[in-house]
């Protein structure tokens, strides 16, 4: 049986989290260690959200500082991941006829970046990030998603990048730490509840699942990235939270991953006597 990998969506929050060690950073960085180095890395991050569909298709993709306002630390990070255009031509042809634009101009956002950071710290797996098309449906994204589940059995790690509450509206920017809000962590549970169960059909309407849904979702880009991940997911699959909070109140910070550790199944086969 071929080995499958795991998807995996992370909750980014504040980009100051690529330079920060805290216990989000720390779980992704474990989220790395427990699995097998996967051939190559398909991202889909919330900040690259465009009216096309569209893969990087550069051997080497820029990184690209897409903020303002932070210290120029920030600003000199550099990931320099290769890119993958075989991924990014079998991507396309996964997605057909959908017409997928071969992007020249995009690179690694950091949607991508700030978490790969801690994931892979050696910026040694290739990465190809795929677009979000702004003019679509949320039931369009999910489609695509299960489009894309077959490379999860060709070595590729499949991740999305966004954040499942993200309301920058009622974030505390800087200021003392802030409860999460009622509704946060309200939507979070059920959002949760809903995954676990397979009931997916609720998640992709999410603008029917009322104020705690509007409030969590005021605009779709950190949502949409999760469906994606969710939506490669066998039914006799896992689902697991690897990474659990809300940031400031209103972002929380949930990781959502499907299927076990790629490790778990390899480890016995092919590294008998290394533990990791
Ligand atoms: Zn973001």
């Amino acid at each position: 049986m071929a080995e499958i990998f795991p998807a995996v969506f992370f909750g980014h929050g504040n980009p100051m989290n690529a330079l920060l060690d805290n216990t989000y950073t720390q779980a992704w960085q474990r989220i790395g260690q427990e699995m097998r180095k996967p051939k190559a890395i398909l991202s889909i991050s919330a900040h690259w959200f465009v009216p096309e569909t569209g893969v990087t298709i550069s051997t080497s993709p820029r990184t690209i500082h897409d903020f303002g306002g932070f210290p120029e630390q920030l600003f000199q990070v550099q990931y320099p991941a290769p890119g993958d255009p075989a991924l990014a031509r079998r991507v396309q042809k996964l997605l057909a006829p959908l017409e997928v634009n071969l992007d020249q101009t995009w690179g690694l956002d950091h949607g991508t970046w700030s978490v790969l950071r801690h994931v892979y710290p050696k910026a040694d797996v290739p990465i190809v990030q795929l677009s979000i098309d702004e003019t679509k449906s949320p039931l369009f994204h999910f489609e695509i998603g299960r489009k894309l589940a077959p490379l999860r059995e060709e070595g590729v790690l499949i991740i999305g990048s966004g954040n499942l509450v993200h309301n920058l509206h009622a974030y505390a920017w800087g200021r003392h730490a802030q409860d999460p809000y009622d509704w946060a962590v309200r939507f979070e549970q059920e959002a949760k509840q809903m995954m676990l169960a397979g009931e997916y059909k609720p998640l992709i309407d999410y603008e029917s699942l009322g104020p705690t849904a509007l409030l969590s979702i005021p605009t779709p880009d950190h949502y949409l990235p999760m469906l994606y991940v969710l939506a490669t997911r066998q039914s006799s699959e896992s689902i697991s939270f690897p990474v659990e909070g809300v940031d400031g109140g209103s972002i929380s910070m949930l990781a959502v991953q499907v299927g076990a550790p790629a490790a778990s199944v390899s480890k016995t086969r092919r590294e008998p006597a290394k533990r990791t």
